[in-house]
């Protein structure tokens, strides 16, 4: 009897603490909660559609894979000011291999150029899209970081407007024609595309293809839908104080 009793008051303080160290665990490993809640943000607004995606007509009506894009807290991420700054940076030590680095990347970008205004600057600060060639971080929970990997950022700027930023790093062991093939993808996320194609001949096809295709009209329909789209980037937070 006292065994048992013993052993019962044990077990029942065994896994209290085991639920304890499960809350523990939980609160350490998940996912941070921000404080931000959508009213504290800025409204939703459309933009105008810039020049050049207006100008853009898909004759063969290809459709699009709009369906598959993640609309997030603040809506899409929509560029409303152009040209949109890229900085691109290789950290190689040798010079000439660093520099053919940057020109196959901003080749490879610059097709999506003629969809929205682009320009390359020197200075990262001024940048709205910053690329290195770098490997991606690993991401908590990843035993590998990927190849190439695009993120974004949330800002709040000098006069109380919602802005975003992205970083691109691609692999130093992307090579050959997957090199400008992961740049241009990772480009796609960076103008706004944030989700993957189904079709393989989609520059934003989920994965790394044999043959790399080049930009297809999918992928122009589905950027011209996501900036008729609205989002709270690029305006004033509300009652925000500009001190
Ligand atoms: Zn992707």
């Amino acid at each position: 009897m006292f065994i048992n009793r013993i052993v019962s008051v044990y077990l029942r303080f065994f896994f209290f603490g085991f639920a304890i160290w499960m809350v523990a665990f939980y609160f350490l490993f998940s996912t941070p909660i921000t404080a931000v809640t959508p009213q504290d943000l800025p409204p939703l607004k459309a933009y105008p559609l810039p020049e050049t995606l207006a100008q853009w007509q898909d004759p063969r009506n290809s459709g699009d894979y709009f369906d598959e894009i993640e609309v997030q807290d603040v809506g899409y991420l929509i560029w409303s000011h152009f040209p949109i700054k890229v900085y691109v940076e290789s950290s190689d030590n040798d010079e000439s291999r660093s520099r053919q680095w940057v020109k196959t990347v901003v080749d490879a970008i610059w097709e999506w150029n003629i969809y929205l205004p682009l320009q390359v600057v020197d200075n990262p600060e001024v940048a709205d899209i910053k690329i290195f060639k770098k490997r991606p971080p690993l991401t908590p929970g990843k035993l590998r970081a990927r190849s190439a990997e695009t993120r974004y950022q949330l800002d709040r700027d000098e006069n109380g407007i919602l802005s975003h930023n992205f970083v691109i790093w691609l692999s130093p062991m992307q090579v050959g024609k997957y090199l400008p093939a992961a740049a241009r993808h990772e480009f796609g996320h960076a103008l706004g595309i944030w989700g993957h194609s189904p079709e393989k001949t989609d520059v934003m096809y989920y994965s790394q293809v044999a043959e790399p295709p080049p930009i297809s009209s999918r992928d122009v329909n589905t950027l011209k839908k996501i900036y008729l789209q609205t989002t709270r980037i690029g305006s004033k937070f509300p009652f925000s104080s500009d001190n």
